[in-house]
């Protein structure tokens, strides 16, 4: 069977965001069906944000398997659905529905992506670090219950806008008993800098252009940078960071584990995932 032939007995999945053409998803799970000889596709769905609510009612119209949600559409999802599982029920973020029985469920892979991330690219456990986690928007909702499951010693939370960092910080604390403090990126100076090993950006600073969410006089050897944008040439922080020697992990592998935790939801099985590791490697 050539998987790339489309039938009407083809599974289709796919993913909603605004833009979305540059999303890498497709060929990442694309090559996994691909290898597996699946008969299933992945396409790329263009959808603004007025239009989510007839885009989520068509998942079950078109009989869809499953979706996954980016940008902006990742929090206006949660009310569409018929349940909310996982990590979702805290973080308020979902980037996978999966369509079973013409019910549709809906999490968020970002967080345990993220945390896979860091142990199986990064080789670094979590748990008992200090962690610096740059942005409160919802990619930093996603993640910031994982790391504190996964058992971070403490947390420093730094936002453009200091009110948004405070009430992400209001309701995790509230959900999680785990205290932390959040700061205005005005006062990085009084920061403990040579207490922390793992700094985190999940503003969207660097992707569309040249800067650094992080100025380069404050980056450490000792700490793993990860950013979770990803962008060809890399971004201004992961290259002034491995520059100062850190460590540094980019928003791909992040892309590839959340991915591969999607796939599972999917299909009930794990994904070949040197397969999809190539195939996102070779875009970007
Ligand atoms: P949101 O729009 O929810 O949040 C954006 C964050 O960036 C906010 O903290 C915002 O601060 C901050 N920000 C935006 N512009 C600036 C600026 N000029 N200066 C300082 N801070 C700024 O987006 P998400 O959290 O959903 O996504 C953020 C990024 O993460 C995106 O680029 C996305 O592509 C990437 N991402 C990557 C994933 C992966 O798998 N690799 C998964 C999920 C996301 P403020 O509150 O002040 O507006």
């Amino acid at each position: 069977m050539n998987s790339k032939i489309i039938t009407g007995n083809t599974t289709i999945l796919a993913v909603f965001g605004d833009p979305v053409a540059h999303s890498l998803s497709p060929a990442m799970h694309n090559a996994a069906f691909d290898f597996l000889n699946w008969d299933c596709r992945y396409i790329p769905c263009h959808v603004q944000p007025g239009d989510l609510h007839n885009a989520i009612k068509a998942i079950k119209a078109l009989t869809f398997k499953g979706v996954n949600l980016t940008i902006p559409h990742k929090q206006a999802a949660l009310s569409e659905l018929d349940e909310v599982f996982g990590d979702s029920l805290m973080s308020g973020s979902v980037n996978t529905v999966i369509n079973k029985k013409g019910k549709l469920y809906g999490t968020s892979t970002d967080g345990i992506g993220l945390v896979r991330s860091l142990k199986e690219d990064g080789g670094f456990d979590p748990s008992g670090k200090n962690v610096l986690l740059l942005g409160a928007g919802g990619s930093a909702a996603a993640v910031i219950y994982r790391l504190i499951d996964a058992g971070i010693n403490s947390l420093f939370l730094v936002n453009r806008s200091f009110s948004r960092a405070a009430s992400l910080q209001q309701k995790v604390t509230g959900d999680t008993g785990f205290e932390f403090k959040v700061m205005d990126p005005a006062d990085f100076d009084n920061l403990d800098w040579d207490s922390l090993d793992l700094v985190i950006n999940t503003t969207s600073v660097g992707l569309h252009d040249d800067l650094s969410p992080l100025p380069k006089r404050y980056l450490k050897p000792d700490f793993l940078v990860f950013d979770i944008i990803y962008k060809k040439g890399g971004t201004r922080l992961l290259n002034e960071a491995r520059s100062a020697g850190c460590q540094v992990l980019s928003g791909l592998s992040m892309l590839l584990f959340q991915g591969v935790e999607s796939f599972n939801l999917w299909f009930e099985t794990n994904p070949p995932i040197n397969i999809m590791r190539s195939a996102i490697d070779k875009l970007c």
